[in-house]
């Protein structure tokens, strides 16, 4: 974006976080209501996870315990009507490509029942899909080696991919050619309260009076929660991202290439623009901290990734690696977002977003911006995102994670 404007000493809600979540926020946030709106970014716009996202925008939700894949499939839904209506919603052009997302199951497990559970989800919703089965497997999907091991695959046919550095641009440019300020390159080191509400945010570049704030700032999300004396059970943790280059794979199998996570599998892939194709971990393993994580993939780490290549997608194993970075995701225990006001009165929270975020980044937007003005939303029973979900201690299900992540 072009220069930041000084941060002004009064506003009515503050919104910290340029991500995609507190852009998209501030965007709905100043097209729906009349509030003046001022988005905090301590670095540039999408300089956090977005920036990093594999924007996959799937609606396959084969649920965990806790994730009801109802709520998900259904915001995923409207979100990604909004994206491909992004250009006539907002003014800004996004990139997106149509790409089906397919994941195989076998009969009689649990991988395989949540597949199929999120199968007759998508046909409840109308989500275009498709379940394939026998030799069809083998016909549609020859890149995966190992794919004539599984009984069956759903496909989520209208799922794509975009980029997140793009889409977090185009809402915060819209933000504020409807009246957002958006300012870049100051961060907000406390929320400030008297008599149990927010009257405003103390940042490093001075005092900005507000009524109202959502913190949306991804990894760092937490430090904010606890300066309001609210303990939300977070976790980062780094994935590890590759983009590979393969001529004869473009040649052999062109734009047809699904993107696929193998059940109980920590990777997934993705076509990428040109000849590329990215591949990439969603793990949840190796704790990180925002402020100090290796960005890059080590040596170890390419390895398994060859590792995985040669047993996995052999056709690859001419591939030039041209692009590798780690990102961050934030986790709940459960997976699952906070949507919440927490401690005084008018402090919201966006958060939680592990590494399904992306997706439903509109839908989270304008969530959040029916909380800071009316309290409640019509859109979602906003109760199933409650942070105080975890107050039981219990560490939620983890069981069918590789359900929900990518
Ligand atoms: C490698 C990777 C792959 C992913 N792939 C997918 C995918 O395929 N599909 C999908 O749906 N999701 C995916 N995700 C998840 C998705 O990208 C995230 O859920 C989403 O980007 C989170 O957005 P956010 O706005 O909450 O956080 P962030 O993008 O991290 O934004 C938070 C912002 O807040 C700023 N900030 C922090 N503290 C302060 C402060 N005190 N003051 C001011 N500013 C502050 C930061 O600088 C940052 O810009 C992926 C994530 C990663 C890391």
């Amino acid at each position: 974006m072009s220069a930041s404007p000084d941060a002004p000493d009064s506003t009515d809600v503050v919104v910290v976080g340029g991500g995609i979540m507190g852009t998209s926020t501030a965007y709905f946030l100043s097209v729906e209501t009349d509030r003046r709106v001022t988005l905090v970014e301590k670095d540039s716009v999408a300089a956090g996870s977005s920036g990093d996202s594999s924007a996959i925008i799937r609606h396959h939700y084969g649920g965990n315990r806790d994730l009801d894949p109802h709520v998900y499939a259904k915001m995923a839904w409207w979100s990604h009507q909004f994206y491909r209506s992004f250009t006539e919603e907002t003014g800004e052009e996004i990139t997106h490509e149509d790409a089906p997302l397919v994941r195989f199951g076998t009969e009689g497990t649990g991988l395989g029942d949540a597949v199929d559970r999120g199968y007759e989800v998508l046909k409840e919703l109308d989500v275009p899909a498709s379940r394939y089965d026998g030799a069809e497997l083998q016909r549609r999907y020859p890149m995966y080696a190992h794919v004539g091991e599984y009984d069956f695959a759903v496909s989520d046919d209208r799922a794509g991919y975009s980029d997140g550095t793009d889409v977090a641009n185009g809402f915060a440019r819209a933000a504020r050619a409807n009246g957002a300020t958006v300012v870049t390159g100051v961060g907000v080191t406390g929320i400030r309260e008297a008599d149990g509400s927010v009257i405003g945010v103390d940042t490093d570049a001075g005092e900005i009076d507000c009524e109202d704030v959502v913190v949306a700032a991804g990894p760092w999300t937490e430090r904010l929660a606890a300066d309001v004396g609210v303990d939300l059970p977070l976790r980062t943790t780094r994935e590890n991202v590759f983009i590979l280059e393969s001529e004869s794979f473009r040649e052999q199998y062109g734009d047809e290439t699904p993107m696929v996570s193998l059940p109980g599998d920590k990777w997934y892939t993705r076509p990428a623009v040109g000849e590329k194709f990215l591949v990439a971990t969603s793990a949840h393993t190796e704790d990180a901290d925002p402020d100090a994580y290796e960005q890059e993939p080590d040596e170890p780490e390419l390895l398994e990734l060859v590792d995985w290549i040669d047993e996995n997608m052999p056709v690859l194993d001419d591939a030039d690696i041209v692009g590798k970075y780690s990102g961050i995701y934030t986790n709940t225990p459960d997976l699952g977002f906070v949507l919440d006001q927490i401690g005084p009165d008018g402090c919201f929270v966006a958060c939680g977003f592990s590494g399904h975020g992306f997706k439903h980044a509109p839908a989270v937007g304008r969530i959040m911006s029916d909380l800071v003005t009316a309290g409640t939303t019509a859109f979602v029973d906003v109760d199933f995102f409650g942070a105080d979900r975890f107050d039981s201690g219990d560490d939620g299900s983890r069981e069918s994670a590789t359900t929900a992540d990518s």
